[in-house]
């Protein structure tokens, strides 16, 4: 593939469309860990993302597309293709039109949350403190506090292979504990439309506040990470079940089981993709051992692994 020709072409079809070449995926993860991408891609409006999608299509060069990058681990090798990022930094417009509220994929759930509660539409205090956006949310059913996106989304607009903008209705989106339609379709989110319940603003903020203290005071926020590294397993929790087999804290090189939340691995310290997939298989092992259960991953891993020629 030509990387040079494809920056010049990307560059020119749009002018909302930013380029970036030989991007470290570190900049654009929030493990801050990740190789570079040949070509990163932050489309500014829907129309700079249609064309980037086009333009990609046309060239066959492998494209993979991120939100927030807040559930992800890019492998140190990096993505030897097109980086096609979703986020605040581009497509992000709000609009609230009586309890319902419509916004670009981009938009960050926390952002989206806020809205509402200013408006006094109630529904979306589960995401205060989830970090990604929109788009990433509806793809991973985002939840959190007994709430959970499948619970407010009615529809949403995408863009599919084929490259043509259609809709689906909640009941199309096959929603499941963090899945979605998406991940078997392929399609790209592009906005997303959900319905609230009237309540007071004041009474809304004070949820969000309580669960931002329930968040602050539990998770290992201050540390790089995806969040939670696995999933529930059938009633059960992966944290309960890393902390019974005696692996709270345990570190593999820059790695690290978070002492605060043993369902959360983190990077303490210098460390690389390497070490946190490393590490995430000795959890897998050890609890499998333990108590013969298979420990499903949450965090979504991507990417190259590096090469021994690698820098
Ligand atoms: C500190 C911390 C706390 C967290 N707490 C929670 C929590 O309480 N609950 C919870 O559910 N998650 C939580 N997460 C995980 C994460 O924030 C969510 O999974 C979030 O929904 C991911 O969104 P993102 O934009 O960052 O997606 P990314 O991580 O960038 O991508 C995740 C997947 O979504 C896909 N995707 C992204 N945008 C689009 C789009 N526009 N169209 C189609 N597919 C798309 C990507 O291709 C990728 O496969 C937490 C993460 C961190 C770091």
């Amino acid at each position: 593939m030509n990387w040079e020709n494809l920056y010049e072409r990307l560059t020119t079809i749009n002018s909302k469309i930013r380029v970036y070449q030989d991007e470290p995926m570190k900049k654009h993860t929030n493990f801050r860990l990740g190789g570079p991408a040949a070509l990163l891609v932050i489309p500014e409006t829907e129309a700079a993302l249609i064309a980037t999608v086009q333009t990609v299509r046309e060239t066959q060069a492998p494209m993979l597309l991120i939100g927030n990058g807040t559930n992800l681990l890019i492998r140190d090798g990096g993505f030897p293709g097109i980086v096609v990022k979703i986020n605040h930094q581009g497509m992000k417009a709000v609009t609230v039109e009586g309890t319902k509220i419509t916004a670009e994929a981009g938009a960050l759930l926390s952002t989206v949350s806020k809205r509402a509660q200013q408006a006094g539409l109630s529904g979306l205090e589960f995401a205060g403190g989830i970090p990604g956006s929109l788009g990433g949310a509806v793809y991973m059913n985002a939840g959190a506090y007994g709430g959970e996106m499948k619970d407010v989304v009615t529809s949403v607009r995408v863009l599919n292979q084929s490259g043509e903008v259609s809709t689906f209705t909640r009941e199309e989106l096959a929603f499941g504990y963090r899945t979605s339609r998406f991940h078997q379709a392929g399609d790209i989110v592009l906005s997303v439309t959900m319905e609230l319940m009237e309540k007071d603003p004041g009474e809304i903020l004070l949820t969000m506040k309580e669960l931002d203290f329930k968040r602050t005071s539990k998770q290992p926020l201050d540390k790089p990470s995806a969040g939670s590294t696995f999933k529930r397993p059938e009633g059960d929790y992966a944290g309960r079940l890393i902390d019974v087999a005696g692996l709270r804290g345990l570190r593999y090189r820059g790695a690290r089981v978070s002492p605060k939340h043993c369902g959360f691995v983190i990077l303490d310290g210098e460390g690389c993709a390497k070490d946190v997939e490393t590490l995430i298989g000795m959890i897998q092992k050890t609890v499998f051992d333990q108590f013969g259960v298979q420990l499903e991953r949450e965090v979504i891993i991507l990417g190259d692994e590096k090469g021994d020629g690698d820098e």
